[in-house]
C-alpha cells in the first residue's frame, strides 16, 4: 500500500486540504474559506472535516500516516505551538499539533506558510534540487522562506526568514511590524497599490488616474500598455526588492531566488530594476551565482511543501 499524508494550507483568507502521495501527486483536493472565527476550536473543526473528507476520499489508495499543516504564523516546530499569528490572531499560542493529533489520531507537524511554500517549489518546482534557496512571496505581504544546506532556517525561536521587514529604506513607509522602510512597504501587491496612489498626482494622464477599486494586476495591464505611472511604480518596486535581494545574496550566497505570490505577475517589469541593484551592488560571486526565477507552482507550493514535511 502505498503512503498518503494530508497537507493543509492554512490562509488567512482561503484553507486548503489535500490528500498527497510521496511522489507529490494530489489525490484529492479541496478548498474552503478559512472561517471568520475568534476561537481556534471552530478553525480546527474546519480543519478536521476537510481532512476527513481527504482521507474518506483516498482510503482505498494508501495509507495515511500525517498531517502537515502550514499556518500565517511564527510557529515553534517541535512544541508544535503557533506562537504569532497576526491575520488569525486567535490562533496565537494555540497548540495545533495536540489538538490535530488528538481529533485525527495521525502524527501531526505545522509549519510557517511561507517556509512550507520554499520547501515545496524545492521539493517540485522551480528551485528543485537546490541545496541553497530563497523563497520571496509578493502578495499582501513580503512573505520569505530561506533553506540552507537542504534545511529550512528557523533561528533560535523560529522567527527567522522575514524577509519582509528587511530595511531598505531607513525614514520610509511605516511597517505593521513597528518599523520603517520595510520592503513590504514597496514591493508588496499592497505597495503597488499604495505606490500608485502616491504618484497619481505627478502623472494626470495615466490611464490610473482615479481609478477605483485599483489592484496590481490593474497596475501592471497599464504598465504592459506603456503607462508611464504603472511603469515607475515597478521601477520603484524592483529597486527596493533588488536593494532587499542583495542584502540576502551577500549573507547567505544562494544558488536560486524564487520570486512568487500575486505581484510577480509584473515581473517583465520590475525584474530588469532588480538586476541593475544586483549588478551594481551585490559582492561579484555571489550576485552573477544567483538566478532568480519565477515560481511555478502557484497556490499550491503551501500544501506541496506541507506534504514533503510531513513525509519527512
Ligand atoms: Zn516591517
Amino acid at each position: 500500500m502505498k503512503k498518503v499524508v494530508l497537507a493543509c494550507d492554512l490562509g488567512g483568507t482561503n484553507l486548503r486540504m489535500a490528500a498527497i502521495d510521496r511522489q507529490g501527486e494530489i489525490l484529492y483536493r479541496t478548498k474552503r474559506e478559512t472561517p471568520k472565527s475568534d476561537r481556534a476550536d471552530e478553525i480546527v473543526r474546519t480543519i478536521v472535516e476537510e481532512a476527513n473528507e481527504c482521507l474518506e476520499a483516498v482510503k482505498g489508495a494508501g495509507k495515511t500516516e500525517a498531517i502537515a499543516a502550514a499556518v500565517p504564523a511564527t510557529v515553534n516546530v517541535e512544541k508544535g505551538i503557533l506562537m504569532k499569528s497576526p491575520n488569525v490572531p486567535c490562533l496565537d499560542g494555540f497548540r495545533m499539533v495536540a489538538a490535530l493529533e488528538s481529533e485525527l489520531n495521525i502524527k501531526a507537524v505545522i509549519e510557517n506558510d511561507a517556509n512550507a511554500a520554499a520547501v515545496g517549489e524545492n521539493w517540485l518546482g522551480a528551485s528543485k534540487g537546490c541545496k541553497n534557496s530563497i523563497m520571496v512571496t509578493l502578495g499582501t505581504g513580503v512573505g520569505g522562506g530561506i533553506i540552507i544546506d537542504e534545511k529550512v532556517l528557523r533561528g533560535i525561536d523560529g522567527t527567522a526568514g522575514e524577509i519582509g521587514h528587511i530595511c531598505v529604506e531607513p525614514f520610509g513607509a511605516p511597517c505593521g511590524c513597528g518599523s520603517r522602510g520595510c520592503v513590504e512597504q514597496y514591493s508588496s501587491a499592497t505597495a503597488i497599490v499604495r505606490l500608485t496612489r502616491e504618484k497619481e498626482p505627478q502623472y494626470p494622464k495615466s490611464e490610473l488616474a482615479g481609478k477605483s477599486r485599483l489592484t496590481s494586476k490593474d497596475v501592471y495591464e497599464a504598465g504592459k500598455n506603456g503607462d508611464e505611472l504603472a511603469l515607475e511604480v515597478f521601477r520603484v518596486m524592483g529597486f527596493y526588492l533588488g536593494i532587499s535581494l542583495v542584502d540576502l545574496i551577500n549573507i547567505l550566497n544562494p544558488e536560486v531566488i524564487v520570486i512568487g505570490g500575486g505581484a510577480a505577475a509584473g515581473w517583465d517589469l520590475f525584474i530588469r530594476h532588480v538586476e541593475d541593484q544586483i549588478r551594481s551592488r551585490a559582492f561579484h560571486e555571489p550576485g552573477i551565482r544567483a538566478k532568480l526565477v519565477r515560481a511555478v507552482l502557484g497556490d499550491d507550493a503551501g500544501i506541496l511543501g506541507a506534504a514533503r514535511i510531513a513525509f519527512d
